[in-house]
Parts: C-alpha cells; sequence; structure tokens
C-alpha cells in the first residue's frame, strides 16, 4: 500500500465513520467520501462517476458482471453464452453466474494474444441473426456475453482490446475487460478501448486489498444484482459500503493518475534492464533461459520466464531465502505451486510451464531492488540450475 493511502485512511480511522446511507451530517460526510473516491477512480476509467459500483473486490464485480441475466433500458436482456478467453484471470474464467454449459473459452496464440479469427468464428452465428434483425433492440435476441483481459497477470500480454470490441458489437454482444492489471500501467480509457464494462482493484494501484470496482460504459445497462438487499451503489449491490477502503482506493487512484508516466517510464527501464542481466547471466547457457510472450505488447513491469531444468519451487525457495518474494507461474490461492493455465492455453509444455516464474515490479520499486535480485539469481538461484 502506499504511504499517503496508509496515512490518509490511519487519520480516516481515528474519526468515527458513519453510514453513509444516513442522512444525518455524519452520515452525509461519510457519502461525501465515497463520492470523491467515486469521482477520482471514474476519472481513472475515463468516465463519469454514475458509472461506477464499488465492490469488496475485482472478483465481485467479475461475479456481478459475468450474469446472463441484464436490464437494457426497461427491457431485459438475456445473453445466451459467455465467451471468455482461455487466460483470464480465474474470477472471470469461472463464468461467474452462467452455467457451465453455457461457457466457452477463446483462444490465444502462442504468444498469448488472442485469436481474433477465432473469435470472429465464434461470433458468426450471432452477427448472421442480428445482421438479420429490423429491430436491433428486439428483446427475442440473445446476444453473446465476451470477456477479454486488458493485460495478463501472469505475462503481462496486452491484449487487443479495440479489436475484439468490434467484432463483438456487430453481433450486439457485450464485452467485459478486466482491467485490474493494466489500471496505473496503462491509460484506461473505457470509451475509446470501446469495452462495456471494466473490472477494477485497489491493491493492484497501492490501494488497500478487498475493494474493487465494475464501471459500466453506459448506465442503461444493469447487471442483475449479485448481492442483494438495500438499495447501496444505485440498487447493483446492497450493503453499507465500506467507506474506509473505497476512500483508500480513490486516494491510490488519485496518485497512480498523478504518477503515471514517472513510474512507468522508470519501471519499464528496470524490467528490461532485469530481462538483460538474467540472460547474461548465463554465459554459454542462454538458450536455456525462455522469456514467455518477450515480442508480444507487454506490461512494463511484468516479466515471465523461465529456466529450462530448474523447477519454478526450487526457485522460489532459493528467492525467499534471499527475501526476494516472486511467484511461480501462477500463484495458487492454497498455496501450492501448480502449473499455470496461462502458460497450458499458449501451449508451452507442461516441463517448461513448472519452470516458469513470474517477476512483478511496481510502482516503488528501485534499482537497488532489480540489483538484489540479480544477486540473489546469481548466488542462490543459479547455482541449484547449475546442480541440478
Ligand atoms: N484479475 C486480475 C488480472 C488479477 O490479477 C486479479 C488479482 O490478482 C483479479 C482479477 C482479482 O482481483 P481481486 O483480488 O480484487 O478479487
Amino acid at each position: 500500500m502506499r504511504d499517503e493511502v496508509r496515512m490518509m485512511m490511519l487519520e480516516l480511522l481515528k474519526q468515527e465513520i458513519f453510514n453513509a446511507s444516513s442522512v444525518h451530517g455524519e452520515g452525509r460526510e461519510a457519502r461525501a467520501k465515497i463520492a470523491e473516491a467515486r469521482n477520482a477512480v471514474a476519472e481513472m476509467a475515463g468516465t463519469s462517476s454514475d458509472h461506477v459500483i464499488f465492490t469488496s473486490s475485482a472478483s465481485e464485480a467479475a461475479n456481478l458482471a459475468l450474469t446472463p441475466h441484464y436490464l437494457h433500458g426497461k427491457h431485459e436482456i438475456k445473453f445466451a453464452k459467455a465467451f471468455v478467453s482461455a487466460i483470464e484471470h480465474p474470477c472471470v474464467l469461472s463464468g461467474g453466474r452462467f452455467g457451465s454449459e453455457n461457457i466457452e473459452y477463446l483462444k490465444v496464440d502462442s504468444e498469448g494474444v488472442i485469436d481474433l479469427n477465432a473469435l470472429k468464428v465464434a461470433m458468426a452465428p450471432f452477427k448472421a441473426v442480428y445482421d438479420a434483425l429490423e429491430d436491433k433492440n428486439d428483446p427475442s435476441y440473445q446476444p453473446p456475453f465476451v470477456a477479454v483481459m486488458l493485460a495478463n497477470n501472469e505475462t503481462g500480454v496486452v491484449e487487443p482490446v479495440y479489436e475484439v470490441a468490434e467484432i463483438v458489437h456487430e453481433t450486439g454482444g457485450f464485452l467485459l475487460v478486466d482491467a485490474v492489471q493494466g489500471a496505473g500501467k496503462l491509460i484506461l480509457d473505457i470509451e475509446s478501448l470501446e469495452a462495456d464494462a471494466l473490472l477494477l482493484s485497489a491493491h493492484k494501484i497501492g490501494g488497500p486489498q478487498g475493494v474493487g470496482a465494475l464501471i459500466l460504459k453506459s448506465t442503461a445497462y444493469k447487471p442483475y444484482p449479485l448481492v442483494r438487499g438495500g438499495g447501496q451503489e444505485n440498487h447493483h449491490r446492497a450493503g453499507t459500503e465500506n467507506v474506509l477502503a473505497i476512500a483508500g482506493f480513490g486516494k491510490a487512484a488519485k496518485i497512480a493518475m498523478d504518477e503515471f508516466a514517472e513510474v512507468n517510464e522508470r519501471i519499464v527501464e528496470l524490467r528490461n534492464a532485469l530481462e538483460l542481466a538474467l540472460v547474461q547471466s548465463l554465459d554459454n547457457n542462454q538458450s536455456d533461459l525462455l522469456v514467455f510472450a518477450q515480442t508480444a505488447k507487454r506490461l512494463g513491469n511484468t516479466l515471465c520466464f523461465a529456466l529450462k531444468g530448474l523447477n519454478a519451487e526450487t526457485a522460489l525457495i532459493g528467492f525467499d531465502l534471499a527475501g526476494i518474494a516472486i511467484s511461480s507461474g501462477s500463484a495458487c490461492s492454497s498455496g501450492k505451486v501448480k502449473s499455470s493455465h496461462v502458460l497450458k492455453a499458449m501451449e508451452v509444455e507442461d516441463d517448461l510451464a513448472q519452470c516458469a516464474l513470474r517477476i512483478s515490479l511496481g510502482w516503488n520499486t528501485q534499482k537497488e531492488d532489480v540489483d538484489g535480485f540479480i544477486n540473489a539469481w546469481s548466488s542462490q538461484v543459479k547455482r541449484l540450475y547449475e546442480a541440478a
């Protein structure tokens, strides 16, 4: 968490935080804190504040968005199927409230980029029906629901969201974009991305854990609520708002926007230096090191690589002993290392996927951290590979 966010939250905690739905002055003060955060998050996503729905996480926002049942204006709309890219985070991959018989997975190529031709083929039957509709709002038409992420959390690959949107919208379909990893690293603009909805998570931009948002491009689309009860979040999500966490999210969004250019310029340089140092450290065995998606457009802070023959779990232990926290290809919530569905979708052989390591540089990573990493790599981890 960013220091400024922590300090702001600590200050807020010293006060009594009232219920933001209450009409008394203290309630209105709490509501103003939420409104301020909503404005900041909306600005980050290139939209207005009434398009922001706060949730407990991006995972909850994904489950709110991924439903066959929406209200579109005054009409109910039912999506026939969910088409989900094979490299999505599990919160999207699971298909939310779509039945498993109505979820299809979209292929990616060996670099982890969505296969636009395969998407066109999947959309073709919908496009044919949609083209033939006299009334494009015909309530009997069941359009497709598509989910493609902006940037992948394991490889950093940036997906061609705009091109995906064009194909999806030719069918009258809806596009959900998981922008969790892209936030603070790419310019987010729901209008120019042409996404219908975005997912965000505060803890990826230096905010607190346990708060996220669903951003809707148009307030005309209303997903059937996941959490039902009171009328909070404009009837999208019941439950007394977590004012403290939401305020922290807003503060983090503001700072991430202010520091955007400076941080990203610095981080991409550090990542490239790190990548080069890893390769060069291997002298005659440089071809044993594989950087995944190296030729694709990638986030500037992510590096996913494998050193043939060095098991990820062994390497993680070596790094941990040196005080360096990195992940294997897939950080599993159970704490077990298992091979990554992302690398599998890229058709990386299982033996190599077992060796995949994932490094994320944060807004606060400095050159000394990269030097420390290279030292640990040379003194602890590379030795394990040489001994293998
Ligand atoms: N999507 C991506 C790409 C992520 O990396 C993550 C978290 O790591 C999530 C969604 C889920 O976010 P949250 O932890 O807020 O549910």
